[in-house]
């Protein structure tokens, strides 16, 4: 686009400090690194667009945030140690007043975590975002989703439901006037990538993913890939007040926190022998895991509540009886 290069140097190079194995970052036709000895490199994708994944007129600097987040989540899950990012971004007119808040939001995340911004393009079009992380894993040590085994425990990281109830929010405004509504529209677009945690579960689950589309869609994953089923107690889902006095209702509360997508929570599994350090090992990630059900033989999926089975018609229920 027109003022490209005046648009690339004054808002995306020289923001953050070199990290040591960046030898060449933006501004020439290709980034420059060396990674570590003995890591394998995770590296994961995810592109944005206006009007699917974010409202036009959303708050810039949130925009930023859910994009570098939901993209360092990737690495989280896998439980590697985020280092590079590259974006390619395509805006329809090169407008100030929305790259600047975007981008200082984008370098204030990518500081918090270690994450440099190595290289990218900048293209007229309509507005979205693509971005590329890649990040360091132990060799043969990433978590994986087909590690799940028949007795293994499913945990989760921090609340789930509070991105669902923000997303209604932010699609019908007239929620506005019910309890924690701002809170939760903020939790939607301000997740906190659970790389602390991603790291400390290395040598302890047997599987992990991030939650993108929902507990039920996501886990399903984990369930296929291991070949594997699983019960979940729904009375066990961390829920947080704010969103049981959005939705005024328990079981509704559950409801979302089994479907809400967007959460970049983690899910993962751990084996009985490791279930006594889930704890300590997470105690430094200053996040908050809950076991919620068990990993059973494939074919197997329940809901239950105390024991009670559930019936419940949720979307993504059917991925269990495939
Ligand atoms: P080329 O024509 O070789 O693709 P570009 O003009 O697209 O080069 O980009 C020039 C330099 O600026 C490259 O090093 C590229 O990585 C960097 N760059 C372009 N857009 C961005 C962006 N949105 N964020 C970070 N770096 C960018
Ligand atoms: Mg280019």
């Amino acid at each position: 686009m027109s003022g490209e290069f005046n648009l690339i140097e004054k808002y995306f190079v020289n923001r953050q400090q070199l990290r040591k194995d960046v030898l060449l970052s933006a501004g020439d036709d290709c980034a420059i690194v060396r990674p570590p000895q003995n890591v394998s490199i995770a590296i994961s994708t995810d592109t944005l667009v206006a009007g699917t994944h974010f409202l036009v007129d959303a708050n810039p600097a949130w925009v930023a945030h859910k994009a570098l987040a939901s993209n360092i989540s990737d690495l989280a899950a896998m439980g590697a140690t985020p280092a590079w990012v590259s974006l390619a971004l395509t805006m329809p007119e090169p407008d100030e007043a929305w790259l600047k808040p975007f981008c200082d939001s984008f370098f204030s995340l990518a500081d918090y975590f270690g994450i440099q911004l190595i290289g990218g393009d900048t293209t007229k079009g309509p507005l979205s975002l693509t971005l590329t992380v890649q990040g360091f894993v132990p060799e043969d040590k990433a978590l994986r989703r087909d590690g799940a085994k028949v007795g293994d425990w499913i945990y989760v990281t921090g609340m789930l439901g509070d991105s669902k109830a923000g997303l209604d929010i932010i699609l019908n405004p007239t929620l506005k006037n019910k309890p924690y509504s701002d809170v939760l529209e903020e939790r939607h677009y301000l997740s906190t990538p659970r790389v602390l945690a991603g790291c400390a579960l290395l040598e302890l689950a047997s599987s992990a993913i991030d939650i993108s589309d929902g507990l039920i869609s996501d886990l399903a994953h984990i369930l296929k890939r291991s070949q594997v089923g699983a019960s979940i107690d729904v009375s066990l889902l961390p829920i947080s007040n704010e969103l049981l006095q959005f939705v005024g209702d328990v079981e509704l509360a559950q409801q979302y926190a089994l479907t809400s997508g967007e959460e970049y929570e983690l899910c993962f599994t751990v084996p009985e022998h490791n279930k006594g350090s889930i704890d300590s090992a997470l105690a430094h990630s200053n996040t908050k895991v809950t076991c919620i059900g068990q990993i059973r033989p494939q074919g197997h999926f329940e809901l239950h509540q105390r024991g009670t089975l559930l019936d419940w018609d949720l979307s993504g229920y059917d991925h269990f009886k495939a």
